[in-house]
């Protein structure tokens, strides 16, 4: 990347904001005495730079950033944009550069893969299911006996999870969490969305059980539809929800997800 820019003069070079997108940005800039402005959300050209608007303060602000020097290294925030119209007097090139590195000058090789766990990626889903803390507040769920208070807590949030889950797969959707639900050991790392997991923009986000913990909206504020599902009227998460359903999860989801699969097999 760093040799292709030095030879084309680049104003701009895009990368979306996954973590290979981050650390490449990074490097290129560091490789091409520049910057790099990360997590960007909208773009505009403005005296011929490029204005760009981005999350800070856990999505608290947005702030408008132009990099000063050049060429510009900019990093989207996945799903982000909607596709422009299209513009057929508008054209472009594509070049395709193969990636010109020696077998030999790989410092690291893959050695395999292990499978991940099936499901839709949190990255690349128009909608995503979410769990907190509350799916395992079910104290109506009986316990198989033996267990002991902890392996209670975690049986209870498998089976809470397991509605979530339902409801996902009805609607394709990835399965998310907060970091409570992460921490209590729930469910894994890789589920967590906020400002120490993963930050989403969906075209739905559905909480469930979440309280909205301003870590948790740094996650998935950009959302383009929330809808949360919390016992708790007071729960911050309502006041960014475009819909909210004050309940229990446990008698709403069931009820939503055989409507749902009513609805979208009809
Ligand atoms: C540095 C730092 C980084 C952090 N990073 C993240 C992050 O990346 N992501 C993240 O999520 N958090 C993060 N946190 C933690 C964050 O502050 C919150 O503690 C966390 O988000 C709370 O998770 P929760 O909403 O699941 O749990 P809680 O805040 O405990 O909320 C549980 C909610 O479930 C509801 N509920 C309970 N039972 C039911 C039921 N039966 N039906 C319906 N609703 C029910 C309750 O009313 C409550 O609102 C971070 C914190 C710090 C300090």
């Amino acid at each position: 990347m760093s040799g292709l820019a030095s030879e084309h003069q680049p104003e701009v070079i895009l990368f979306p904001t996954t973590s290979r997108g981050r650390e490449l940005a990074a490097m290129v800039a560091v490789d091409l005495k520049t910057g790099v402005l990360p997590d960007v959300t909208d773009l505009e050209v403005q005296d011929g730079k490029v204005l760009a608007t981005r999350p800070v303060y856990g999505g608290k602000l947005l702030s408008k950033v132009v990099c000063n020097a050049m060429p510009q290294i900019i990093t989207l925030r996945v799903r982000a944009f909607s596709p422009p119209e299209i513009d057929s007097s508008r054209t472009g090139q594509i070049d395709q550069v193969p990636a010109a590195v020696a077998e030999d000058e790989i410092k690291s090789k893959v050695s395999g893969y292990t499978e991940g766990q099936k499901g839709v990626s949190l990255n690349d889903a128009a909608v995503i299911v979410s769990g907190g803390r509350g799916v395992s507040n079910n104290p109506a769920l009986e316990p198989p006996a033996g267990m002991d208070e902890g392996e209670v807590e975690i049986w209870r949030a498998q089976e809470g999870f397991k509605l979530v889950r339902n409801l996902a797969g009805v609607l394709g959707a990835a399965v998310g969490a907060s970091r409570a639900a992460v921490d209590a050991g729930y469910i894994p790392y890789e589920h967590q969305v906020g400002q120490t997991g993963k930050v989403v923009s969906p075209d739905m986000y559905i909480a469930c059980g979440i309280s909205g913990a301003i870590q948790h909206q740094a996650g998935m504020r950009t959302s383009k539809v929330i809808v949360a599902i919390n016992k708790d009227p007071e729960a911050p998460i309502f006041k960014m929800a475009r819909f909210g359903v004050v309940g229990d999860l446990f008698e709403i989801l069931p009820l939503l997800t055989e409507s749902l699969k009513t609805r979208l097999s009809s």
